[in-house]
Parts: C-alpha cells; sequence; structure tokens
C-alpha cells in the first residue's frame, strides 16, 4: 500500500480551509448534512456565542446572498435539535444560541444592556438544582440564569443617575 501526499498544491487555502474543516466535523458528527447556509450559521455563532437568529442573519447574509431569516431560524432548528447549538431563553429575550454544549453552564444577563456571558456551573450545594420532588421525571438538566447589572452598566448608572431620583446631591 502506497501512500500519495505528492498532489499539495493548495497551500495557499490551506487555514481557511482548516477552518471549513473543522465546521464541517462538527456538521457531520452531529448526523447532519454539511450545507452552506449550514456552514455560514455555524461559523458566524462561534465568532458571536449568545446570538439570536436576527444578529446571526444579519452575520451570513452578506457571505450568503440568498439567504432568508427564515432560512436561518430552520439551522438553527435544526442544530438545536441534533445537539450541535444550545438554545436559551431569557425572560424578555429573543432565543439565543450557542456553540458550548453539553457542559451545563449557566449565564449570567445584565437587566439593562442585556449582555450575556457564561458562567460554570454552580459551584458548592447548590439545593435548587435538586428538586423536592421530581414527580417521575428524569431530570436530565436545570438552568439558572442569573440576573444583575453588569459591570459596565454599573459604571455608567452611578456616573449619570438616569431613573433613580432619590439620591440627588447639590
Ligand atoms: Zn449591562
Ligand atoms: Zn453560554
Amino acid at each position: 500500500m502506497t501512500l500519495t501526499n505528492a498532489s499539495d498544491d493548495d497551500g495557499g487555502i490551506r487555514l481557511a480551509a482548516a477552518d471549513a474543516g473543522l465546521l464541517e466535523v462538527s456538521i457531520r458528527s452531529a448526523g447532519l448534512k454539511v450545507t452552506a447556509p449550514r456552514l455560514a450559521v455555524l461559523r458566524a455563532l462561534t465568532d458571536r456565542p449568545h446570538s439570536n437568529a436576527d444578529a446571526l442573519f444579519g452575520a451570513v447574509r452578506t457571505d450568503l446572498p440568498g439567504t432568508s431569516l427564515q432560512a436561518v431560524y430552520g439551522v438553527l432548528a435544526s442544530f438545536t435539535a441534533a445537539g450541535l447549538v444550545r438554545k436559551i431563553e431569557p425572560a424578555g429575550s429573543p432565543a439565543l444560541f450557542e456553540r458550548r454544549v453539553g457542559d451545563n453552564h449557566h449565564h449570567i444577563v445584565c437587566t439593562r444592556c442585556s449582555v450575556v456571558h457564561d458562567v460554570d456551573c454552580a459551584v458548592g450545594h447548590a439545593p435548587c438544582l435538586t428538586p423536592a420532588d421530581v414527580l417521575g421525571f428524569d431530570v436530565r438538566a436545570a438552568e439558572v440564569i442569573y440576573w444583575g447589572l453588569c459591570a459596565q452598566c454599573q459604571l455608567d448608572t452611578t456616573s449619570r443617575p438616569a431613573e433613580h431620583t432619590d439620591t440627588i446631591h447639590p
């Protein structure tokens, strides 16, 4: 048996190809067919975790002029169903998507600017994650969303108080 490494003439596009190759492997190993819209959406999601469908559509529409928001929704639905992508739905926000799956991590959301960050699974004893009665369910996951003001919004609100008029300094 002979190995042929001779036709190695694509050095210039190696990096881009490797990147696309990784995305293709991810899509295939989730049991999905690789298509241009799926590649584009997965790439956009890699760069922008916690994006909603609108934002992802905005990111892929230049690369895929023929695509539609509906097509992006379809891609996200197939990714979510295949376990390739995780969908999170903070109250008052459109559904957000991310590639970090399977580690039961949680999210911290700013009540003012809606920025979302990952936080690792709650440390220490977290009794709220163990229901008193599982009602016959086989519990697979518990979702925690921490709400608060992000560091930037704390700075913004202390430098120019907008809504609170109870502490006015003359
Ligand atoms: Zn904020
Ligand atoms: Zn996350």
